[in-house]
C-alpha cells in the first residue's frame, strides 16, 4: 500500500467517525444504491390511459433533448454472480429471442407514430443494456437502429452505444456494429485475472478480453468497463493489475460496483461461501478502485464512473443534463420531465406488445416536492453537486450547513480550483446516504 493511497484511506475512515462511534464495519453496512420514486411509493398510473399519459408527458416537457433506451434480457448463459434482469438461452426460449427485435421494433413504432413533438427533439443517444443485447443479433441491433431512424431525428453527434459481455465481440462484430453507426461499448470485463475468471463462470481468459478491446480502441470505439468489488479472491494487486492493463488498452471509463446480493444470485454467495463478506475489505477496495483510476487520469463522470477522453456515458449522465428518457423493452425505465414509467417483465411485457401496446407495468408523477427533491438528488448523482439549487430550494443555511456536513464526513470535496465539488470514494459508498440527509422538510 502506497503511502498516499494510506493517507487517502486514513482520511477517509476519520471522516466517518467524526459522527459515528461504532465500529466501522457496522457503520460501512449503510451502504444502498439509490431507489428509483416507483420502488418508494406506489404506481399511479396503469393500463391503456399510461401510453397517453407517458406521451402527453412527453409533449410538454420543456428537455430540448432525449435519449433512447432498450433492454434485451437474455444471455447465452446465466452467470452465478449476476443480478441483472436477464434469463439464459435455454432452447424453449429461442422463439421468443426470434421475436423480440421485432416487439422492440413494434414499440419504436408505438411511441414515434403521432408523437411530433419527441420527433422533433435532438437525440442525445441510443443505448441498449442487458442482459447481452448481442443476443438478437447485428441484425436485429441494426433492425430495431433503422427503425429508430426512420420514427427519431438522429444526426452525426447521436451516438449509439451498447453494453455486451466479451464472449459475444469478435472483430468481424464489432465492424459490422460500427457500420451500423455504433461508437460505443461497454465490456463487462469484471477483471482479467484468469483463475477468478473461472470462478465466477467467465469462458474466455483475460488475455482474450484484452486483445478484443484493444481492437475495438484501435478500431475507433469509446469503450469503458467494470470494476466490481467483492468478486471471491479478488486482490487489491488484481485490480491494480487491471486497472494498468485496461487503461493501457485504451480503455476511457470505468463503472466501480460492489458486488450486490439478491434473490437472483445467493446461490453464488453460498457457493463461495461469501454470504458475510468483509465489508471493511471490500470498502478498501472500493477506495483503491477510484485512488487508481485518478492515478490513471480518470475523473468522476457520475457517482460510480470514472472517464477521460471521449468518455460520455450519455445514457447514464443524462439526468445530469436534464435530459429525457424514452426506453423499450421490458423492465425499462423511462421518464418524461416529472412523469415517470416503467415496463413490465418479460411475460407480461410480450403479452402487452400483442396485443398492440408497449408492456408498462405503471407509471408515475412526481409531487411539486418530489419533483425539487429530484433535482437535489440529479445534483448528488451526478458527482459533482453544486450549491446553487441547494441554496434556492432548501435556503442557504439549510445547504450551507448540508454542504459542511457532507464534507466533513469526507463524502465531497470542493475542487483544488474552488469552482465545483466532487465526490469522494465515501460520497460514493454512501450515495445514498447523502440523498437520506437532504433534509426533505426544509424544502420550500
Ligand atoms: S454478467 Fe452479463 S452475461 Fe453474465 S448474466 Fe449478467 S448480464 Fe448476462
Amino acid at each position: 500500500m502506497t503511502t498516499d493511497f494510506k493517507t487517502r484511506l486514513e482520511q477517509q475512515e476519520a471522516g466517518l467517525r467524526r459522527f459515528d462511534d461504532r465500529p466501522l464495519p457496522e457503520i460501512l453496512r449503510e451502504r444502498a444504491m439509490p431507489r428509483p420514486l416507483w420502488a418508494r411509493r406506489p404506481m399511479t398510473s396503469s393500463g391503456s390511459e399510461l401510453l397517453n399519459e407517458v406521451k402527453a408527458a412527453a409533449a410538454l416537457s420543456p428537455a430540448e433533448a432525449f435519449c433512447i433506451y432498450a433492454h434485451v434480457p437474455y444471455c447465452r448463459t446465466r452467470c452465478g454472480y449476476c443480478d441483472c434482469y436477464s434469463f439464459p438461452l435455454t432452447p424453449s426460449r429461442a422463439p421468443e429471442l426470434a421475436d423480440y427485435p421485432g416487439y422492440l421494433e413494434q414499440e419504436v413504432c408505438l411511441w414515434g407514430r403521432d408523437n411530433p413533438t419527441l420527433r422533433k427533439k435532438r437525440l442525445s443517444t441510443v443505448h441498449f443494456g442487458g442482459g447481452t443485447p448481442l443476443t438478437i443479433g447485428v441484425d436485429g441491433l441494426c433492425r430495431v437502429v433503422d427503425r429508430i431512424r426512420e420514427y427519431f431525428k438522429l444526426n452525426e453527434s447521436t451516438e449509439l452505444a451498447l453494453e455486451s459481455t466479451s464472449s459475444d465481440l469478435n472483430e468481424k462484430v464489432l465492424d459490422d456494429l460500427m457500420q451500423i453507426g455504433f461508437t460505443r461499448l461497454h465490456v463487462g470485463t469484471q477483471t482479467l485475472c484468469d483463475p477468478i475468471r473461472r470462478a465466477i463462470g467467465r469462458r474466455e481468459p483475460g488475455k482474450q478480453v484484452l486483445e478484443k478491446i484493444r481492437y475495438a480502441v484501435e478500431s475507433g470505439w469509446t469503450v469503458s468497463t467494470d470494476i466490481i468489488i467483492g468478486l471471491p479472491h479478488y486482490q487489491e494487486e488484481d485490480i491494480l493489475a487491471d486497472v494498468a492493463e485496461l487503461t493501457a488498452a485504451g480503455v476511457e471509463g470505468f463503472s466501480i460496483y460492489e458486488l450486490v446480493r439478491s434473490p437472483r444470485n445467493r446461490a453464488f454467495f453460498e457457493h463461495h461461501g461469501i454470504l458475510d463478506p468483509d465489508i471493511t475489505a471490500m470498502w478498501r477496495q472500493y477506495q483503491y478502485a477510484f485512488w487508481l483510476a485518478e492515478k490513471h487520469g480518470f475523473r468522476l463522470k457520475i457517482y460510480n464512473h470514472m472517464a477521460k477522453g471521449r468518455d460520455d456515458n450519455r445514457y447514464f449522465t443524462s439526468p445530469s443534463r436534464g435530459e429525457d428518457l424514452l426506453s423499450f423493452g421490458t423492465i425499462a425505465d423511462g421518464y418524461f420531465g416529472d412523469f415517470l414509467y416503467r415496463h413490465a417483465e418479460l411475460d407480461e411485457y410480450r403479452a402487452g406488445i400483442v396485443n398492440g401496446n408497449p408492456g408498462l407495468l405503471g407509471g408515475l408523477k412526481r409531487t411539486d416536492a418530489e419533483s425539487l427533491y429530484a433535482r437535489l438528488e440529479r445534483e448528488v448523482r451526478s458527482g459533482h453537486p453544486l450549491p446553487e439549487p441547494f441554496v434556492s430550494i432548501l435556503g442557504p443555511e439549510s445547504a450551507l450547513s448540508l454542504f459542511q456536513r457532507w464534507i466533513a464526513k469526507g463524502f465531497l470535496r470542493v475542487t483544488d480550483d474552488g469552482e465545483s465539488t466532487q465526490l469522494l470514494a465515501n460520497g460514493s459508498w454512501f450515495i445514498q446516504q447523502m440523498l437520506d440527509d437532504i433534509p426533505i422538510n426544509a424544502i420550500k
